[in-house]
């Protein structure tokens, strides 16, 4: 597998550290069409468990799941103008179909508002068939001219929510709700701590009232927009017309939100927590949480040592029933492959846990654990294993959490800033910067010329600073929001 060619450092060369890391730990592949990528078992075994956790979290408030078809109907993307002129660059176009030029081209969804309002016209009549409530995982294109493996291909997988309701505020509500799931995902599953606000117009979802994201910060202080929901209002109600008899009796359009996520989580994870020995996986995400490496070097020492690992396993499994926990536990007992070679390999798959165990070990009734976030080796009785990782796994979880988010604040600016002290800022390290903003996309637009970087949001409260900017970071006159500025992916 893995050769013994060491990573580029984050410091040398973080683009490229990042490239070679997701070759190297198997997570994904170019493949033979340009800006596609392949999701190898290492990486699409983590796209499995944020999905199934996530799947769970959408279950949990009310929403279904359905499939509905990836070819649109081309006039269908016409029909919402604003929809049209953000999405029509980067569609992929189906033309022919059985070695016949069709009557109607068709686009393959990048993304599924038309297609999902068009049925849901059909299927929405009165204020009864109200909230729908839906979801569907899926794979869109868009045909990106740059693109990086996880963060921008031209096919990826996600999953988008679609909802229909009554009135505005339940749709504001909806929009909401699915921005703090999405958080408390990222912070209590991925230990990615995010910031969360609204979108100023010009970085507004096409065709939304209003779009509001999750913004994390990668170890090159950039930001990620890692997920993103949108209050579509009444758009694509009428443009679809998707319209419901109230209680009074009178026709309505429906207010409808959609949001999503997709495997662009997964180079968000891998730009918070890795290091230059290769990934490092929070452990409610890891396909492996503990991998035993048996240590011996006679062919008598492996007999009694591999016995020994599969007895102890085995007294893992029944403490495991009697605790009701489950840990995720593989045994590397391949010959002819050194130790040390095996940390390495493990080390650059990021798995959170390492149990190094030997003839002494044995005698001794011990075993060595390794944490892959720390490096801290610490030795630990037979007895008490279950207990001990478990323990383990959730200081893991807990300290990659906040060792994000102590990185994050580390490399933030609070403190009032002059433009030209921001420029600097942004041609050097970078930064979260919080300063103040005039509401003009004239400024808006100039920053982004000058320096590249972007309003990530306006952020929600919890998240601005105690005392609030006055002034436009660009032309000084009175701010009327504070923004987060910073480059992004
Ligand atoms: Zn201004």
């Amino acid at each position: 597998m893995a050769d013994d060619k060491k990573l580029p450092t984050r410091a040398e060369d973080f683009s490229a550290w990042y490239n070679e890391l997701v070759l190297r730990a198997e997570l994904a592949d170019y493949s033979p069409v340009r800006g596609c990528m392949v999701i190898r078992p290492n990486g699409y075994g983590i796209w499995e468990r944020m999905q199934r956790q996530l799947d769970d979290m959408f279950k949990e408030t009310g929403h279904q799941n359905a499939y509905f078809p990836m070819l649109i109907p081309q006039s269908y993307l016409h029909k919402e103008a604003q929809h049209v002129e953000g999405f029509a660059p980067e569609t992929a176009v189906v033309t022919h179909g059985g070695g016949k030029e069709l009557e109607e081209p068709l686009v393959l969804r990048p993304t599924s508002e038309t297609i999902i309002y068009s049925m849901f016209a059909k299927w929405v009549q009165s204020y009864r068939d109200l909230p729908v409530l839906m979801n569907q995982w899926a794979n869109v294109v868009r045909w990106e001219m740059r693109t990086r493996l996880f963060l921008r291909t031209l096919e990826f997988l996600w999953q988008e929510g679609h909802t229909a309701h009554a009135t505005e505020h339940e749709a504001e509500e909806e929009t909401r709700r699915m921005l703090g799931i999405y958080r408390d995902f990222m912070e209590g599953w991925m230990a990615m701590p995010v910031i969360t606000g609204q979108k100023t117009d010009s970085e507004r979802f096409a065709g939304a009232l209003r779009t509001y994201s999750c913004e994390a910060m990668m170890q090159d202080n950039k930001a990620l927009q890692a997920g993103t929901s949108h209050n579509l209002g009444q758009n694509f109600a009428r443009a679809f017309d998707v319209q419901f008899q109230n209680e009074a009796g009178t026709l309505e359009y429906v207010w409808n939100t959609s949001w999503g996520v997709s495997t662009r989580m997964i180079g968000g994870l891998i730009m918070t927590h890795s290091d230059d020995k290769g990934l490092r996986i929070p452990p409610l995400l890891a396909p492996i949480e503990v991998v035993v490496v048996p240590i011996y070097k006679t062919d008598e020492e492996r007999a009694r040592v591999l016995e020994a690992v599969h007895r102890i396993k085995d007294n893992l499994l029944a403490w495991e029933r009697r605790a009701h926990a489950r840990l995720r536990i593989h045994i590397d007992d391949r010959e002819g492959i050194k130790p040390g070679a095996k940390y390495y390999e493990w080390e650059l798959r990021g798995i959170p846990i390492r149990m190094e165990i030997g003839p002494r070990d044995i005698d001794a009734g011990k075993a060595v654990l390794v944490r892959r976030d720390t490096g801290i080796k610490g030795t630990y009785s037979l007895n008490t294993l279950g207990e001990d990782i478990q323990d383990m796994l959730s200081s893991i979880q807990e300290d990659m959490l906040v060792a994000a988010r102590d990185r994050r604040e580390k490399n933030s600016v609070r403190e009032p800033i002059t433009y030209d002290a921001f420029r600097a800022v942004m041609e050097g390290d970078g930064a979260f910067v919080y300063a103040g903003w005039c509401g003009s996309a004239a400024c808006e637009a100039q920053i982004k010329e000058e320096t590249k970087a972007t309003i990530r949001c306006l952020p929600d409260e919890e998240f601005r600073s105690a005392v609030a900017p006055t002034t436009c970071l660009k032309c000084g006159t009175a701010a009327v929001a504070e923004a987060l500025w910073a480059k992004s992916y």
